[in-house]
């Protein structure tokens, strides 16, 4: 749009402006303490299979605890880290965090218990040591590659250079499985699901959010299910939120569910407990109450 006004059409210097950037950098000056200050966390939030309520699977969620903003949310640093390349350091330990719990929930929980972890395209396309390291990590801890479920968004794909198939051929062959997040929000190009082997479609929460029966979220979800299937991948629906969709989800074949209907991202000490926490049955639909009034 700025095409063809000339450079002079924008005041780059206006207030607004000016407290944004320097907001950014204050920011980014915190974030450079705060891996060492000890004020990232992970929160993991159950990935729950539809079919059997079963939670064999969580995402890792970052979380920045900042000493006088309290919670910064990671929409808002992660873009900060990827600019000042500290998303290195952070995500080395995003893995690092991950890998020791999931070897915690393979062993008390269920032997194939999956951890998904958000690369973002900088982080993913990069060809360094921190990478080869932390595959060392898991063979050191005698973790298979499927431990590990890398979530990746469609733009990555959708201009892959040899940096991005070179490394997701390195995850292929280390056993680590490759998710598709925020599925149908980017591009509409498909082509790359022929092209490039991924184990999950990730339906973004935008369709979840207005899924009705005969509604066009509802079909375009149906369809995204059907089609991710003949393609032998599995499907998990974002941002479930009620028991309607989770029904209509189920209905239409999607394999797994991720909302606050289940439970929202928490620390990783509760969501150990949760998994310890005895299964809790789902009511049966016509069930008497054990009361009337
Ligand atoms: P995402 O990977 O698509 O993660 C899902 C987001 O949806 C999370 O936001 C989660 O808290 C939120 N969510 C989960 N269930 C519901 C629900 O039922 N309703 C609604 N409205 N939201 C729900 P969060 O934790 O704020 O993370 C935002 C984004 O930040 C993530 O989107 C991901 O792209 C990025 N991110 C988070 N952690 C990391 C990380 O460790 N590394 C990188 N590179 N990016 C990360
Ligand atoms: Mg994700
Ligand atoms: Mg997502
Ligand atoms: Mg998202």
């Amino acid at each position: 749009a700025a095409k063809g006004g000339g450079r002079n059409r924008f005041s780059y210097f206006t207030p607004t402006l000016q407290v944004a950037a320097l907001n950014r950098m204050r920011l980014t000056n915190d974030l450079r303490g705060a891996l060492k200050g000890g004020q990232l966390a992970l929160y993991f939030q159950p990935i729950v299979h539809l079919r059997t309520g079963r939670i064999h699977k969580a995402e890792a969620l970052i979380r920045w605890n900042h000493p006088q903003r309290g919670m910064v949310s990671p929409l808002e640093f992660i873009p900060l880290a990827e600019a000042s390349g500290l998303i290195i350091d952070i995500g080395a330990w995003v893995l690092r965090e991950s890998v020791q719990w999931v070897r915690r929930w393979r062993r008390e929980h269920h032997p194939e218990f999956q951890v998904s972890v958000n690369q973002s395209p900088l982080e993913f396309q990069r060809e360094d040591g921190s990478y080869q390291a932390w595959l060392g990590e898991l063979q050191a801890l005698d973790l298979p590659g499927q431990s590990v479920v890398v979530e990746i968004t469609e733009g990555l794909l959708l201009d892959a250079n040899s940096a991005v198939s070179n490394k997701l051929l390195q995850l292929r062959d280390a056993g680590i499985q490759v998710a598709l997040d925020d599925f149908g929000t980017g591009y509409s190009s498909l082509s790359y699901l022929k092209k490039f082997d991924i184990d999950y479609l990730k339906i973004d929460r935008s369709f979840t959010r207005n899924l009705a029966p005969d509604s066009s979220d509802m079909a375009l979800s149906d369809a995204i299910i059907v089609m991710a299937h003949k393609l032998g991948l599995r499907v998990i629906a974002e941002g479930v939120e009620t028991a309607e969709q989770r029904d209509l989800l189920a209905a239409a074949g999607c394999d797994y569910g991720q909302g606050y209907l289940f439970a929202p991202p928490m620390p990783a000490e509760q969501f150990d407990a949760l998994l310890k926490a005895p299964v809790q049955e789902a009511a049966p639909a016509h069930a008497p109450q054990p009361h009337s009034h």
